[in-house]
């Protein structure tokens, strides 16, 4: 029997495409290892969001050759789209895909079997109208399962690489999707996350459905119990789309907003498309219909240009929204991007002085948001066991804990929280409730 490992740097859209490969694969009889595993094929879903991104990449391509010479490499993803000539200089690469034709992957790497002959199937994204075809039936010791619902963006901030590693917003159809998640129901999933490269645009290519709408159909299925949707952007957040969602019980009450920054200025500069003042009202709309909800954002700093008063006011924004955490992000430039050409590039020193007072701004938001959720009974969707404890997350993201030797895995239960710490909440079940 041969045997594959298939990993995935980079975003949760990778992830469900490095899963359903390796489903693929384990199809065809492969028995599927770990990435630290010797294995016969490697499938390395590659991630070009930053330089970085590049760079580990490559490492991970050479690092599983070593790991068995003998065995297949593929490289596949945002990285070997964009930059293909790279991968083809590496001599362990042995089959390159883009971001299309991974449904090729199988029969390809069982053709380099028998003809050992290195092959580069990428072709121009750019000119993609369809989406491909992907999807995940079993998660092995995953309690939630991410479903790829659109593929591409048309957006273009001047940072970003992804439209041009993913092409144009390409919707997948409907009823494919409610058959995934009505499969990973039957599986026993009680969780599903709406992802995608840019999950607003759901349906505004092909205008057969659209985001709210394809919610409430998923919110339909019986057995699962929690719809969570990936990033979004303020713009997609109206009166009705916020007061729909708050009357469906399944949706989470977690929404990730980008906001990159709270300065208009640079906000224009990145070609991003609202303003604070629209950010700050999806923000408050959300918060009408659903008090409780958890507002997550990015955050990038040092963009070029960024001065200090611009700095000060996407810090004093972030402070006047409240949020309940934020990923921060130092500004690196990407080969391909119009703001890597820009001029007042900002340097290192100040973009790392910048990022630690957001992070600093984060930690104390986080800390206060769950704070106020002490004395109040969650409900818990459990994950995993260790050491006397079981955690889980609320729909509001918060992560709890509770001390117990029962097995709680993939069961939602009450749970009144008794104590915040170190970014997490401590509780107890409230078998009464039960
Ligand atoms: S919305 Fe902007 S940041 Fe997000 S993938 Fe599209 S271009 Fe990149």
């Amino acid at each position: 029997m041969k045997s594959v490992a298939s990993f995935a740097l980079g975003c949760k859209v990778n992830q469900a495409e490095s899963e359903a490969v390796a489903e693929a694969f384990a199809d065809k009889g492969y028995e599927v290892k770990n990435i630290d595993e010797k294995a016969d094929v490697y499938i390395i879903n590659t991630c070009a969001v930053t330089n970085f991104g590049d760079k580990k990449s490559r490492q991970l391509l050479r690092k599983v050759k070593k790991l068995n010479p003998e065995a297949v490499v593929v490289a596949a993803g945002c990285y070997a789209q964009t930059d293909s000539a790279a991968l083809e200089s590496i001599p362990e690469v042995d089959i390159i895909v883009g971001t299309k034709g991974r449904h090729k992957i199988v029969d390809e790497v069982e053709r380099f079997f028998s003809e050992r002959k290195r092959v580069c199937l990428v072709s121009d994204i750019m000119k993609e109208h369809d989406f491909e075809p992907i999807s995940i039936r079993k998660l092995a010791g995953r309690t939630r399962a991410y479903i790829k619902i659109q593929d591409g963006c048309s957006q273009f901030c001047s940072y970003c690489i992804i439209p041009y590693a993913r092409g144009p917003v390409r919707s997948r159809d409907e009823e494919d999707i409610l058959k995934e998640v009505s499969n990973l129901a039957l599986n026993g999933f009680k969780e599903v996350v709406l992802t995608g490269i840019h999950v607003a645009s759901y349906g505004k290519d092909n205008h057969k459905s659209d985001l709210l709408t394809l919610i409430k159909r998923v919110s339909l299925i019986n057995g699962i119990e929690r719809i969570r949707l990936s990033s979004v952007e303020p713009n997609i957040v109206t009166e009705e789309f916020a007061h729909e969602l708050s009357t469906m019980y399944k949706v989470c009450h977690h929404f990730h907003l980008s906001l990159q920054s709270g300065c208009d200025k640079t906000l224009e500069a990145m070609n991003r498309k609202y303003t604070t003042e629209k950010y700050l009202q999806a923000v408050e709309i959300l918060r009408k219909y659903m008090p409780d909800v958890a507002i997550t954002t990015d955050i990038i700093v040092g963009f070029p240009g960024e001065s200090d008063s611009d700095y000060e006011e996407s810090f004093r924004f972030a402070e006047k929204v409240g949020f309940a955490k934020i990923h921060v992000f130092p500004y690196s430039p990407k080969k391909g991007t119009p703001a890597a050409g820009m001029k007042c590039q900002i340097p290192s020193a100040i973009k790392s002085v910048r990022a630690s007072k957001l992070i600093k701004l984060s930690d104390d938001m986080e800390d206060r948001f769950i704070g106020c959720f002490k004395g109040r009974v969650l409900d818990v969707l459990f994950e995993k066991g260790e050491g006397g404890f079981f955690e889980g997350h609320t729909s509001n993201y918060i992560k709890v804990f509770v001390k117990t030797d029962e097995n709680l895995r993939n069961m939602i239960l009450p749970v009144r929280i008794q104590d915040v710490s170190a970014k997490a909440a401590y509780g107890e079940i409230c078998r009464q409730m039960t």
